[in-house]
């Protein structure tokens, strides 16, 4: 574990953690007097478990991976920033991924003053595996790999992504959030092999439960002891908390909401290709696809008059006239087939 310590920031590896009142005491007791609660409006007047363990025993058996491999956030943005902050130091170290990707490592490193160094994909959004080694350099600390990507919805083969992992020094984070409506294996069974690798899931996507804010990363114990020395004491409230462990038992619901969302995924896909605005379908193992039509912004002003929202995606690096749709239900996916038709017929 020598060489996680090398990467962390020095004021992170020095860092004594804020110690909470259910920090320093966890076990039973009937009276309450140590964190200043209210002893009013139970449940919700106490603090919740500040390192959810319940929560994370039961994600851990249903994971294959023991808890101390789990951090959890609000929603996988507070594992990527957080990432940042330990691993980053300002105006000095540098992040690296490739474009075009899921904002928000771009983001989170102008946040924290961090260099953020991206390698374009091919333009069939294969990647460069090489190209993206070369442009670390020895004040590189992250490398973030969206797989299956947002937006390209493309995910990349397990030899290129291992290659990364194994020979960049520094972190690894894939990130999983699309993972279940892919056929790739998840990295999590493999994150024993790689103390550098961490992957990175949420409740947002597969789950259905976006509203709540709740993602995960799985790492080494040595990187979620750093997880837990830097994040807010009581990051995961009591509701929220309930709210998984009662997802979690419903696993079957979520595997028949998935096999839904890909039966929908295909069925559309076939629907729109014989649209001749539509120039191209990429490839898709996410519940969305990337579409490249003849005139993104006039396609998209015309959805949105039919009640209609779907992202246009032009400005981004290799997605000129693209626009990302997400696969909802399959009526809602009809009557975006049928704007369509109108849309051509408008046109004519
Ligand atoms: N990673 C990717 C690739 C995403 O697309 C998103 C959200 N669109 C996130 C992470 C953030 O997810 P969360 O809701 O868990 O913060």
């Amino acid at each position: 574990m020598k060489q996680i310590e090398q990467w962390v920031r020095p004021n992170i590896r020095q860092l004594r953690p804020y110690s909470s009142a259910r920090n320093e005491f966890s076990g039973e007791a009937s009276v309450w007097l140590d964190a200043n609660e209210s002893p009013f409006n139970a449940p919700y007047n106490r603090y919740p478990d500040p390192l959810q363990t319940e929560l994370k025993k039961r994600l851990a058996r249903q994971r294959g991976v023991r808890p101390e491999q789990i951090f959890l956030g609000a929603g996988s943005d507070e594992a990527i920033d957080l990432l940042y902050r330990i691993f980053c130091e300002p105006g000095k170290s540098n992040a690296i991924s490739i474009a075009p990707t899921y904002g928000m490592y771009k983001v989170c490193a102008d946040i924290n003053g961090v260099e953020y160094r991206e390698v374009s994909l091919h333009d069939d959004f294969s990647m460069d595996t090489e190209a993206v080694l070369a442009a670390a350099d020895a004040n590189s600390r992250l490398l973030f790999l969206c797989s299956p990507n947002n937006p390209t919805g493309n995910a990349f083969p397990v030899s290129e992504i291992e290659r990364l992992i194994t020979a960049f020094d520094g972190i690894v984070a894939v990130d999983e959030a699309y993972i279940d409506f892919s056929a790739q294996p998840s990295w999590l069974g493999r994150l024993d092999e790689f103390p550098n690798l961490v992957v990175l899931q949420t409740f947002s996507k597969a789950w259905g439960s976006a509203g709540v804010r709740l993602g995960m990363a799985f790492a080494s114990p040595a990187i979620i002891d750093y997880y837990n020395k830097v994040k807010y004491p009581y990051n995961i409230s009591a509701p929220v908390q309930r709210y998984a462990l009662e997802m979690l038992d419903r696993a079957d619901d979520v595997r028949r909401w998935v096999d839904d969302i890909l039966s929908v995924r295909s069925q559309f896909v076939e629907q729109l290709s014989v649209f001749p605005v539509v120039k191209k379908i990429y490839p898709t193992d996410a519940n969305f696809v990337l579409i490249r039509v003849d005139d993104a912004g006039a396609l998209y002003a015309w959805l949105v008059t039919e009640g209609i929202v779907v992202r246009n995606r032009s400005t981004v690096t290799l997605c000129g006239e693209c626009l990302r749709v997400t696969i909802g239900a399959g009526d809602e996916m009809n009557r975006l087939l049928e704007a369509l038709c109108r849309y051509i017929q408008n046109r004519e």
